[in-house]
């Protein structure tokens, strides 16, 4: 499986952090090993001074295609749940200033957290809310309503450059409101009220 992700595809976090709203989906990739399941803590790295949660929508690829067309984008996710996007933000400054890759910085081990998935009929997709607390104090509000590019495109869009594989993740971008983390901090991810993300930085 590969875990897509999609950067700046909320303009309040664009803006955050002064970057450019793009014009097309700004896509990276995070290895499997990146994955954190079943709320297990992580364990803060030693190569960062500046780590940053970013919540995001994640939605399971549930069947294999390329070049998917528009009217059928919407058969290739039927579940969706929450994760952190996990960002050495120093050495992502780093890697921007030099124009080099970002790999280093995004997809590092266990810098995917990924929540249960959840059936995506349950909610009304073109308005999803979820929210991150830290500390238990709300930090991002995000709602789907917001993105600049939506699930149905993104999942075009990707499909063109890489082939869609039943259990890929698709992370579909941040809200406003990243910020880092230290040692002893507690993240809480909620999906519509409901919390599936519990995560201790250890
Ligand atoms: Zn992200």
């Amino acid at each position: 499986m590969k875990i897509i992700c999609i950067g700046r595809n909320y303009r309040d976090h664009a803006k955050e952090l002064s970057n450019p709203v793009p014009k097309n989906p700004l896509v990276f990739m995070k290895p499997p090993s990146a994955l954190l399941l079943e709320n297990k803590p992580f364990y803060y790295p030693d190569f960062t001074n500046n780590l940053h949660y970013e919540l995001e929508v994640v939605l399971k690829i549930c069947k294999n295609g390329r070049h998917v067309q528009p009217d059928f984008s919407a058969g290739y996710y039927k579940q969706i749940g929450l994760g952190i996007d996990f960002t050495a933000r120093d050495i992502q400054d780093r890697c921007k200033e030099k124009g080099h890759p970002w790999e280093i910085a995004k997809g590092f081990d266990h810098s995917a957290v990924v929540s249960s998935f959840y059936p995506l009929s349950d909610y009304n997709r073109s308005s999803i809310k979820f929210e991150m607390k830290k500390n238990g104090d709300s930090v991002q509000q995000g709602d789907t309503s917001d993105l600049i590019f939506k699930f149905d495109y993104l999942i075009e869009y990707v499909s063109q450059y890489f082939k869609l594989q039943m259990g890929d993740l698709i992370f579909t971008g941040t809200p406003a409101g990243v910020g880092p983390v230290k040692v002893g901090d507690h993240l809480e991810g909620y999906l519509e009220g409901k919390k599936i993300i519990d995560c201790k930085i250890k």
